[in-house]
């Protein structure tokens, strides 16, 4: 059995495409253009290149969008002010600070200083509330993004057994909650494993559909998958590779090789899950500028 590759670039274009669209009519109905005001603390090269991914995604859909960069010393305060100054800017409707933040500055006093409004990230606690118990909220761009892949690739969630690998609050708890609602594209029975689970197959080979979110290159082998199952490997892990030319490549928490030969289909890692959440966070932006001025 081979099993059918769910393709998050060609997905993640469709969004894109959608939110241009919709971007456009606003822009012709309320005379402005959605807004996304990023921060970014330090010279971290990931940061940068994340930053620098989510900005040229802002121009492609027509975004203003604007970035400030701190130095990694700066004081808690200077971020808090630069949130300050967003939360007031009529032309910025979303505000991502990046993450990680150095040490001595405080991610849950950051995020919390965050109007929840303009949170396009969903980690602001009254979004997280607020998606535990059903009601509207931006959600994460990445547990969004696993939803929107399976729904577009044709896996309904719903009355499925969902298990996921991984409890982060970036990743497994927001896909549980997404997943477990009474609603569209949902009401999924969620299992969530994580390393107090001990043997770890035993709960993966239930999934109708596993989703693995642990950081652990090829972990989940083929053998722990149901046969037919979907599979969706959220990992993003750099592997050193002596026959690239960088000397490295990405490969996910799912050993693709055996998991293929098992699954019903599969997201491979790179172009599954890691181009919807910048397709998401396009997405989110236009939501809160939608909300803010409706
Ligand atoms: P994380 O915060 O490190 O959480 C990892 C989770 O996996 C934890 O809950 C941990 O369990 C569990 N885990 C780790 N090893 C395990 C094992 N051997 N058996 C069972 N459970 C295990 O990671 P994260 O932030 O959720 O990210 C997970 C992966 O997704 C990373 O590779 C990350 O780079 C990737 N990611 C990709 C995107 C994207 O856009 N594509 C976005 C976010 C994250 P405990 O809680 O018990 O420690």
């Amino acid at each position: 059995m081979s099993a059918t590759l769910i393709d998050g670039r060609k997905i993640a274009d469709e969004i894109k495409a959608e939110v241009r669209e919709s971007a456009e009519r606003f822009r012709a109905v309320r005379g402005m253009v959605p807004g996304l005001a990023f921060v970014l603390v330090g010279t971290d090269p990931a940061s940068q290149s994340y930053v620098r991914m989510k900005g040229q995604a802002c121009e492609e859909m027509g975004f203003h969008s604007v970035t400030e960069r701190l130095p990694a010393e700066s004081p808690e305060s200077a971020v808090l002010d630069l949130v300050n100054r967003f939360n007031r800017d009529t032309r910025i409707h979303g505000i991502l600070v990046q993450l990680p933040l150095p040490k001595h500055i405080s991610e849950e006093r950051i995020i919390t200083s965050i109007d929840y409004r303009k949170d396009v990230d969903g980690f602001h606690p009254l979004n997280v509330g607020r998606l535990v118990i059903g009601q509207k909220c931006l959600r994460p761009c990445t547990p969004a993004g696993i939803q929107e892949l399976l729904l577009r690739s044709g896996h309904d969630p719903s009355g499925k057994h969902v298990v996921i690998v991984g409890r982060s609050n970036i990743v497994g708890k927001p896909v549980m909650n997404i997943l477990l609602q009474k609603q569209q594209g949902a009401n999924a029975v969620v299992t969530i494993a994580h390393t107090g689970a001990g043997d770890l197959s035993r709960y993966t080979r239930q999934a109708d559909i596993l989703i693995v979110a642990m950081g652990k290159p090829e972990c989940i082998k083929g053998s722990m998958i149901k046969p037919g199952a979907v599979v969706i490997d959220v990992g993003s892990n750099r592997i050193p590779d002596p026959a690239s030319k960088s000397g490295y490549r990405f490969t996910g928490d799912v050993e693709f090789s055996s998991a293929v030969e098992v699954a019903g289909a599969i997201s491979p890692v790179p172009g599954g899950v890691g181009p919807m959440t910048i397709a998401m966070l396009m997405k989110n932006t236009l939501e809160a500028a939608t909300t803010l001025f409706r």
